[in-house]
């Protein structure tokens, strides 16, 4: 049975990649049901005249929709700093690509829908509490601008599946600009040919600017670079830990994928951690630039023989690349820091100024997220409404004062900077409490929880009337929370 969605799929991936991937069919549920729909998206997609019931077979992989050439992509990947040389998407399916109603090319992936060539030991299969989670944080990353896959849909299968304990069966459909990944590239570093014919395609479909180029594929690494680094400087601005930054999970793009074990941090610190895996906190909060980099370096071997005929020029010309990582990074992070303290304008001298409000920040057991709207408050309201954040204010006193100092060099009325600072500087996120609250109720049956935290967290600037509770930190907010990986 297949079903029409409204859209004509391209799927170029099928069509010029033989050999990188692998046809599959995702198993039948037995009582699918839609439990979310990302509309606005879905529009964008051309998704329309289908019904719920045809929506949730489509989500679930029971119902083919018109078009689509269903396919497993084949990876392999650094985990926790091994390599892996046969990953793939073992509980994915790529349903195949969409041009939307904005020009831009998707892909439709449905996470959950049963076993493929590349499962290993794994039974293929996700459940609610993660699905809903990957839903909720993924849009609520869109909404605060940092570049994410997104979610289009999620579906209960009606099957129940083992985990720690019997769990309800879920599938979330999820839409990227591609789900090509530095993995995707070790996989097949071993073959020339092959190397070529995907750095060819990543370029076409992602950075087609680099064609022009005369070492279109030094460009190529220098944009993936780019794309990057401004990713992870994103991700360091709003406090998120990804937490399992392998770099099969690192996408071509520059778009966040995989958020497993992902966590926000609530009291600042530099090294917050939440993975029940990561014990030697290779991905902790401050660790993810360096990590990226190090992730860039292995994307960058793989195509070395694409950059210069001459391995030693290749080598050196690949290592500028990489150790200029710091720089694009840097560049990023600031540009980021500085609006969200509330600069318009770069000066000498920013920089340290970030970093000293950070370390004042430091044990403090200070809510970063309300940190930032308290420092805009605090324009109108004195300094005393950060100083309540804090245990002890010594360094926050002294920052405070050259913070005044530094942005009244700015002829920028009060009202405009306080306006400018909570554009950029979210009041709700996906608190960890919050997020655990909603898998409880929504395990219970309960989605009234999964529908409030989702408008919050995807109006993330505008204070609302009644959500105070999803502005607020949470009575514990040490970061003792856990996450886990493969659940
Ligand atoms: P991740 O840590 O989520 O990036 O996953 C690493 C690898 O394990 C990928 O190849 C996944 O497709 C695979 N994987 C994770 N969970 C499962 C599962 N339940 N069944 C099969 N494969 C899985
Ligand atoms: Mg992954
Ligand atoms: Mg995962």
């Amino acid at each position: 049975e297949t079903i029409n969605l409204g859209v004509s799929f391209d799927n170029s991936y099928v069509k010029q990649m033989d050999g990188f991937y692998a046809q599959v069919s995702g198993d039948v549920a037995p009582a699918p049901s839609l439990i979310a729909l990302n509309k606005p998206l879905a529009a964008i997609l051309g998704i329309n005249n289908v019904n719920q019931q045809q929506l949730a077979e489509v989500f679930s992989a029971s119902a083919l929709p018109m078009g689509a050439q269903p396919i497993a992509q084949k990876y392999a990947g650094h985990q926790f700093g091994s390599f892996n040389p046969g990953l793939g998407d073992g509980r994915a399916l790529l349903l195949g690509e969409v041009i939307g109603n904005d020009q831009q090319r998707y892909d439709i992936q449905l996470k959950g829908s049963g076993r493929t060539p590349y499962s290993r030991g794994g039974d293929g299969k996700a459940v609610l509490g993660p699905i809903l989670r990957e839903y909720l944080i993924s849009e609520a990353m869109h909404a605060m601008n940092i570049p994410t896959t997104r979610a289009l849909a999620a579906v209960k299968t009606g099957e129940k599946v083992m985990r720690s304990g019997v769990k309800e069966g879920a599938v979330i459909a999820r839409v990227a600009s591609s789900h090509l990944r530095v993995g995707t590239f070790q996989a097949f570093a071993h073959d020339p040919e092959m190397i070529k014919q995907l750095a060819d395609y990543c370029i076409q479909r992602h950075y087609p600017e680099v064609l022009q180029s005369e070492t279109p594929y030094l460009d190529f690494l220098i944009a993936v670079r780019d794309k990057q680094a401004l990713l992870v400087a994103k991700w360091l601005s709003v406090g998120f830990v990804h937490g399992v930054m392998n770099t099969d999970n690192m996408t071509i793009s520059g778009e966040t994928i995989d958020y497993g074990p992902c966590a926000f941090i609530d009291n600042y610190d530099a090294n917050a951690l939440f993975s029940s895996i990561d014990a030697n906190g290779r991905y902790a909060f401050e660790n993810q630039p360096p990590v990226a980099q190090w992730n860039l370096a292995r994307l960058a071997e793989t195509i070395l023989t694409l950059i210069d005929q001459d391995e030693q020029q290749s080598i050196e010309k690949a290592t500028q690349v990489i150790n200029d990582f710091t720089v694009s990074y840097q560049a990023f992070w600031l540009a980021n820091m500085r609006e969200k303290i509330g600069l318009s304008t770069a000066a000498e001298g920013d920089s340290e100024l970030i970093n000293q409000m950070l370390q004042a920040m430091q044990n403090q057991q200070v809510d970063y997220t309300l940190f930032f709207r308290s420092l805009a408050h605090s324009l109108k309201h004195g300094q005393y409404v950060v100083s309540q954040l804090f245990t002890d204010t010594r360094l926050l006193d002294e920052w405070y004062s050259l913070w005044l100092a530094r942005i009244n060099k700015e002829s920028i009325s009060v009202e405009q900077r306080i306006k400018n600072m909570n554009q950029v500087n979210p009041l709700y996120i996906p608190r960890n409490h919050l997020v655990d609250e909603m898998i409880v109720a929504a395990e219970a049956g309960d989605l009234s929880y999964f529908d409030k935290l989702m408008l919050a967290v995807t109006n993330p600037y505008q204070a609302a009337d009644n959500m105070e509770k999803y502005a607020q930190a949470p009575n514990n907010g040490n970061n003792t929370y856990t996450t886990y990986c493969g659940t």
